[in-house]
């Protein structure tokens, strides 16, 4: 199973990364001008080669002698344009000599101007007299000449070698920097990519990761369930979702929730050590994957443990807090089943799960998948249900044990739909209260049942089943109040049914409520007392009427020794507490016998009537000549 540390990219490896950035951009930046440097070294070495002086000295140097011969060889007026030609042609080779900066460096400089005044005297000759003596002894003049160009073109050669050596130890040099650059630039680019693949590695396991409880999230769920290393195998999900989370958070704080699911997360995990993944889907809901052999019997297993670890109260801030959670659980195995559609079953599984009641889990059956659409069929048709006048109310005697005398009744709803015949509450009221819809008709029957009792004798009352959402709603009392009012009967004919459920989920809100309804003298009675796990603490946080013992109790009764315990230590207690008591349920003759000897005053049961129709219930009532009898249960 892999369970994800929380991670956080610590602050340190980021000073290391940016200093590492700034480092190999320095680099980077000496390098290019290392480059620059090296190139214009090479720039040097090749113009050195290029253009040798070396070249010009030696060209000089034979022009030279070529002018001085033609001038010894005492030439015939005729040859005179030869000499010129020599002339022309060493006097230019000279200007390009005197450009040379060897000349001076070398200091060659005052020789070079010494030859250029010959020159120039030789020229004046040649333009002038034309004498071929005064010529001859010029060309004698420069014969001391001639060696001295001779050694500049040893010294140009010299000196062309020293540059091109020079910036080839320079070009050496910025050669050897920058490979060494490159070398450092390879080395903090690789330290580079390391760090930002480790840092993408990281990344990735946040965003895989929830931060609360540390597990995987809903992003990793999905991508581990449609990895291919687990592709062909056996899977099985179990969805988990916490019961009533959304009140524990109002009622105790996000904090006390935020501790809750770590603690919960840490449970699954325990719970599950086979698992191959626990996830945080978000919220309040969790989901283990099973995969590999075996994986339907190891999940089923899970779930049991997971229902009594969660038996285990959770300490939170030094408080007790019970809590509970239910769960769907598919396996796959069906013909081109996806991950998808797993995860699906199982949620519609948790689903069906809930509206059995919570604390439990269910497995994905087919069938399911009718029961949720019958449900979202109803959810929609229930919009209209009162419009169409489709609801009415059946009227349950609820009697007094020892006369079997009617003292009041029950007022159970039921839905005729117009496709799906008769519909039972325990079907569409979940429904109700799910969508939203309980409000309007938890009015609508509180509205009917007022207008029968109204029809009723005075000493007969009136019982409507509340739900935990309607209690919910600050306008309710004030609601009930006036309907009470408009139908002109006295607020103590109408007793409110509620269940645990209605305490657990709203604790203030419902609590507040009650007490209102009871100031304006309504009568409360907790509903299908027994079947919470913790009646009796509710009995103490808000002052009842009356108790009505779960039918589970009276049905059991027969049976087992366990339920007629309960049965008189309900109604011993109910005595002590000044409460009245009604058994529901009962359905034979010794069945009433008992709660009668257990000193319960009142019964409800299929042995005394069925629900009735608002008519049968006031023929019954005539039967009985029930007229104007003190107001007792
Ligand atoms: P509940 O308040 O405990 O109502 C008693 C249920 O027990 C009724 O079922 C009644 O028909 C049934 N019952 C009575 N005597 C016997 C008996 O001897 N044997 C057996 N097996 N059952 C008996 P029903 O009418 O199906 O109602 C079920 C539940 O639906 C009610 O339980 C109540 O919680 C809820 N409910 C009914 N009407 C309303 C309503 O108007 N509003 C709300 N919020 N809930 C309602
Ligand atoms: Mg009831
Ligand atoms: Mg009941």
């Amino acid at each position: 199973m892999s369970v994800r540390a929380q991670s956080h990219l610590p602050l340190r490896h980021r000073h290391v990364r940016i200093g590492l950035t700034m480092i190999t951009g320095a680099l980077a930046l000496v390098a290019v001008v290392c480059s620059a440097l090296a190139m214009r070294y090479q720039e040097r070495i090749v113009e050195a080669s290029r253009y040798n002086g070396t070249f010009d000295f030696s060209q000089g140097a034979v022009e030279l002698l070529r002018l001085q011969l033609a001038l010894e060889r005492r030439p015939q007026p005729n040859q005179i344009s030869e000499i010129n030609l020599r002339y022309g042609i060493f006097n230019n080779r000279l200007k390009v000599l005197k450009s040379n900066p060897i000349l001076k460096e070398a200091g060659y400089l005052p020789m070079v101007e010494n030859l250029e005044s010959q020159i120039r005297e030789i020229g004046e000759t040649l333009a002038g007299s034309r004498d071929i003596a005064v010529l001859a002894q010029q060309g004698q003049r420069l014969t001391p000449i001639v060696p001295s160009l001779m050694r500049l073109v040893s010294v140009s050669h010299a000196r062309t070698g020293d540059v091109i050596l020079q910036n080839q130890q320079e070009l050496k040099l910025i050669s050897a920097i920058l490979y060494s650059i490159i070398l450092a630039l390879v080395a903090f680019g690789a330290i580079l990519i390391t760090l930002v693949f480790r840092q993408n590695g990281k990344l990735d396991e946040a965003v895989r990761t929830d931060a609360l409880t540390g597990l995987s999230n809903r992003l990793d769920f999905k991508s581990v369930i449609t990895s291919p290393a687990i592709r062909g195998q056996a899977h099985s999900v179990i969805v988990i979702d916490v019961d009533h989370f959304k009140a524990l958070n109002d009622t105790l704080g996000h904090d006390a929730g935020d501790l809750l699911l770590s603690d919960l997360s840490r449970r699954l995990q325990r719970a599950a050590p086979d698992g191959r993944l626990v996830a945080r889907m978000g919220g309040d809901e969790f989901a283990i994957l099973y995969s590999g052999p075996d994986a339907d019997r190891r999940s089923t297993a899970a779930c049991e443990r997971i229902l009594s670890i969660m038996r285990i109260p959770f300490l939170i801030d030094g408080r007790e807090i019970h809590s509970s959670v239910t769960m769907g659980l598919s396996h796959s195995g069906g013909e081109g089943e996806t991950s998808d559609e797993l995860y699906k079953n199982a949620d519609i599984a948790l689903y069906i799960s809930k509206t059995e009641g919570r604390g439990r889990f269910r497995a994905f059956r087919p069938d399911m998948k009718h029961a949720l659409m019958r449900r979202q069929k109803l959810q929609a048709d229930l919009g209209e249900a009162i419009a169409r006048d489709e609801f009415f109310l059946l009227f349950q005697p609820i009697v007094d044990l020892a006369t079997g005398r009617t003292r009041g009744f029950e007022a159970l709803l039921r839905w005729q739909h117009p496709e799906l015949g008769l519909i039972p509450p325990l079907e569409f009221i979940s429904i109700a209260e799910e969508s939203g819809q309980i409000g309007a008709i938890g009015r609508w029957v509180v509205e009917a049942a007022c207008r029968q009792a109204a029809r009723w004798p005075e000493s007969i009352f009136v019982a409507v089943n509340v739900s935990a959402k309607q209690l919910t709603d600050p306008r309710l009392a004030e609601d009930i109040s006036s309907c009470i009012r408009s139908h002109g009967i006295t607020a103590q004919r109408l007793e409110i049914e509620i269940t645990e459920t209605a305490l657990i989920e709203n604790d203030e809100t419902a609590v507040r409520t009650l007490h209102t309804l009871r100031e304006n003298g309504c009568r409360i009675s907790l509903d299908d007392f027994g079947t919470g796990y913790a009646s009796l603490s509710y009995l103490c946080r808000f002052p009842f009427d009356k108790l009505k013992i779960d039918r589970s109790f009276v049905r059991n009764a027969m049976q087992n020794t366990e339920s007629i315990t309960v049965i008189h230590m309900v109604c011993a207690l109910a005595e002590k507490l000044g409460l009245n008591i009604v058994a529901e349920g009962i359905e034979m003759e010794d069945q009433r016998r008992l709660l009668q000897a257990a000193s319960c005053q009142y019964g409800q049961g299929y042995l005394f009537a069925r629900p009735l129709s608002a008519n049968d219930s006031e023929q019954r009532l005539g039967s009985e000549h029930v007229f104007a009898l003190p107001l007792s249960a």
